[in-house]
């Protein structure tokens, strides 16, 4: 991995630097980079290291290890997508958890929902919702509404203490390095299963089907040995690699294939939608071939 997620480009004959730019290695041979307006906020937390970047392209970004967590310009797909599609599939979800997503983007989107009363978001860094409070109003708005509970804790640790409790899970987290290595694995889909009620539903970021080739089916997999039905879906997110993105569902009880979408409340989005619903369980051949395995 690249150390230095900044770097300068352009230095003219008086060896003054012109340009700056954050570059993510998203694979050992593949990397995004942004031109960078202005460097806001670099620290090392605990846990990881923090960036805040303003960018040309993109407008403002949050990396984490010199990886592009979010950006004000694409959020909306990611966190619109990980939240509705679950949410829409249950006849009257109360009680929501965000497992990391310290940004706030899931839980402005969750609580769209009237039939939610309450929010729980259990993020591993309190330095991240910092930062996105700070620096990032437009995903981190909806942290200090009335229905939200915010937890500086370790997801795995809340999940396997609060069995039977929550209606959706959702797993905002970062790769399955560092501290979310847990959250992609069978024990921990396990406790998550356990810790939703009787017919509820757990949705995943599950990375890329051009360069996750073996922990897609893995985890697919382990979520359809433990849940009654799994399923993938799919959305585009620009700065994550290869633009593409999965996710995956793990349902006690409801279909989401089987949603009448004709009744879907208007939840003011922009990439979902009651037509999105049904068409982002469509897969490539590619993807289908991946869960096949
Ligand atoms: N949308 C993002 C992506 O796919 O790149 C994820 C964004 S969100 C900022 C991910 C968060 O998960 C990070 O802030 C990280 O600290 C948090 N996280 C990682 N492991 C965790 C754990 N075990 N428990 C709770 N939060 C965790």
């Amino acid at each position: 991995k690249n150390k230095l997620a900044i770097f300068p480009g352009e230095v003219d004959k008086g060896g003054i630097i012109m340009d700056l730019w954050v570059s993510e290695m998203q694979t050992a041979d593949m990397r995004i980079s942004c031109r960078v307006i202005k460097s806001l906020h670099s620290e090392m937390t605990p846990f990881q290291k923090l960036m805040v970047v303003d960018t040309h392209q993109f407008g403002r970004m949050l990396l984490l290890d010199n990886i592009i967590q979010t950006t004000v310009a694409d959020e909306f797909v990611y966190h619109e997508m990980i939240s509705h599609v679950g949410l829409n599939t249950l006849p009257n979800p109360r009680k929501v958890l965000v497992v990391g997503g310290g940004d706030g983007g899931s839980i402005r989107e969750i609580i769209k929902h009237k039939s939610v009363e309450k929010a729980v978001l259990v993020e591993i860094d309190g330095k991240v919702i910092e930062a996105a409070k700070k620096y990032l109003p437009e995903i981190s708005c909806a942290l200090d509404d009335p229905r939200v509970e915010v937890l500086v804790d370790d997801g795995i640790k809340h999940v396997k203490e609060n069995k039977n409790t929550y209606d959706m899970i959702i797993v905002d987290s970062t790769d399955p390095i560092g501290p979310a290595e847990g959250l992609f694995g069978a024990a921990f889909y396990q406790d998550v299963h356990d810790a939703l009620t009787e017919d509820g539903i757990f949705v995943a970021q599950t990375e890329s089907p051009f360069f996750n080739r073996e922990l897609i089916p893995r985890i697919y997999n382990d979520v359809a040995s433990i849940f009654p039905l799994a399923r993938l879906f799919l959305a585009n997110v620009p700065t994550y690699p290869g633009g593409l993105w999965t996710f995956t569902m793990g349902s006690k009880k409801h279909d989401p294939v089987k949603v009448d979408i004709s009744k879907l409340p208007d939840l003011n989005t922009r990439f979902y939608s009651p037509e999105i619903h049904r068409t982002c369980f469509v897969l490539p051949p590619f993807v289908q071939e991946l869960i096949k395995k």
